[in-house]
């Protein structure tokens, strides 16, 4: 059934580029109308609202849900339904079809992407104003259609090398019980039939289709379903692509993603404004420089569109603000960073000499428990949308508790699964050690965030 759906999607390209549009449609109306019009009063009802629609729609549903599709169904927003992906494409049938230059295939872009966009944001309030949000995503579809217009052609090599969730996205499809799993013996014997029109596959996002072991690079498009009848899309344990896989394809950048971006970032990001680190450091600041006769720093004088600076809704950062938030986020990550990934290192070197394949894989493990993390966090926009709207959740703490000590312990589990693919018995068990601290530390900073402690 499960090679019949992918065989299904191969044979309706046609409808899933309508179903594509119909997104796009969505996405910039939802992304536009909002900017033009005013600023909801106390009043207003989502229901009621187009602006707090919008507001809802993008950050209420859209980001956590789309995170946590990726999880259970692989990258198939990427591949059937995310507009940027349908704009990129549909602009690079059109494009100049330059070869892909060097610097744009650096490994590293996701990662500083990610960072910028997500301190970014937060300088600019992005989850509730609609002109930040414009920026912001807006900003990324330009930059999108951009790279399509120049590079490659028939692709989407902003998907594949640039968009800043792309790598986020990448890691979290690990765990994603659906993949298309390619049979290498069928692949390689394959010989076209004579007298064939069987056309190439286009592989949008760039993915070898036949070396394909994991879900990360692959959008779940179904193009290739059934081609050379070597690729079906099959069930797999969520755990596979991670102890038997990711070892094989050990990734440094992964790794920056999920210790200092998923669970330092995005931590981060969820709770400086109730931090009272950040509020100390800020007065004391503050004081230091009323002290010394500097008020200018005091100022809320950057542009919206730089910082917060909304004065009619008494919702203003000045510099100070600034810098302490940029110092703040960046501080956070690089500490949580540090000791999660030295309780890994320390679980790598108690399995045997030290090996940066080992560490990496190791981290891997982590997965669950950053993405559950990532995905509680962008859920609070709905729940405190939803509460303001007068809908109470009252299951919610609940909810989360059990999904925070469900990926701790996956986590957990993973970690004692990749210490016996590296090593045995007393080895294994010490490893677990350090193991429990680093997915003790991550699931505290999480813990944290929504039972304050
Ligand atoms: S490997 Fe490429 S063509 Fe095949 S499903 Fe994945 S993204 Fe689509």
């Amino acid at each position: 059934m499960l090679a019949g759906l992918g065989d299904w999607l191969a044979r309706h390209r046609r409808m899933i580029a309508a179903v594509q549009w119909i997104v796009v449609a969505i996405y910039l109306a939802l992304l536009i109308v909002p900017t033009l019009l005013p600023m909801p009063d106390r009043s207003a009802r989502i229901w009621t609202n187009v602006t707090l629609a919008a507001q809802f729609v993008f950050w209420g549903l859209w980001w956590p849900f789309v995170l946590l599709s990726v999880a259970l169904v692989g990258r198939l927003w990427c591949g059937v339904l995310c507009p940027e992906g349908a704009l990129s494409e549909a602009v690079s049938t059109r494009s100049r079809g330059y070869a892909i230059p060097t610097w744009i295939r650096w490994k590293g872009w996701p990662v500083v992407a990610f960072s910028l966009t997500t301190i970014y944001g937060q300088m600019v309030s992005v989850y509730q104003y609609p002109r930040a949000a414009l920026v912001v995503l807006g900003g990324s579809t330009l930059a999108a259609v951009s790279v399509a217009f120049f590079y490659g052609r028939n692709k989407r090599v902003w998907c594949r090398y640039l968009c800043p969730v792309s790598r986020v996205f990448a890691v979290l499809a690990k765990l994603a019980p659906l993949h298309y799993q390619v049979d290498a013996r069928s692949w390689q014997s394959w010989q076209k039939p004579r007298g064939s029109t069987q056309a190439r596959i286009n592989c949008a996002p760039l993915v070898a289709i036949g070396n394909m072991r994991g879900n990360a690079a692959c959008h779940m498009c179904g193009r290739c379903s059934g081609f050379r009848g070597a690729v079906t899309l099959a069930r797999r344990s969520p755990n596979h692509e991670i102890v038997h896989v990711a070892g094989n394809e050990t990734s440094a950048v992964d790794t920056l993603v999920i210790l200092f971006g998923l669970l330092g970032l995005a931590a981060a990001a969820f709770h400086w404004g109730s931090s009272s680190i950040y509020i100390d450091v800020k007065l004391t600041v503050a004081s230091w420089l009323i002290e010394h006769g500097q008020t200018w720093p005091l100022q809320a004088v950057a542009p919206w569109w730089i910082l917060t600076n909304y004065p009619n809704q008494s919702d203003v950062m000045t510099l100070l603000d600034g810098a302490v938030l940029i110092a703040y986020l960046m501080v956070f990550a690089a500490l949580t960073g540090v000791v999660i990934g030295g309780c890994i290192a320390a679980a790598a070197r108690l399995l045997g000499p030290w090996s940066p394949a080992r560490f990496h894989h190791l981290v891997q493990s982590l997965i669950p428990l950053a993405g559950c993390g990532v995905f509680l966090g962008l859920s609070m926009t709905t729940v405190t949308l939803l509460n303001q709207n007068g809908i109470l959740l009252s299951f919610v703490g609940g909810l989360r508790a059990t999904l925070l000590a469900g990926a701790a312990f996956w986590s957990l589990w993973l970690g004692w699964r990749i210490a016996g693919v590296h090593g045995r018995s007393i080895a294994r068990l010490a490893a677990m050690l350090p193991l429990a601290a680093a997915v003790g530390t991550g699931a505290a900073i999480w813990t944290s965030l929504f039972w304050r402690f």
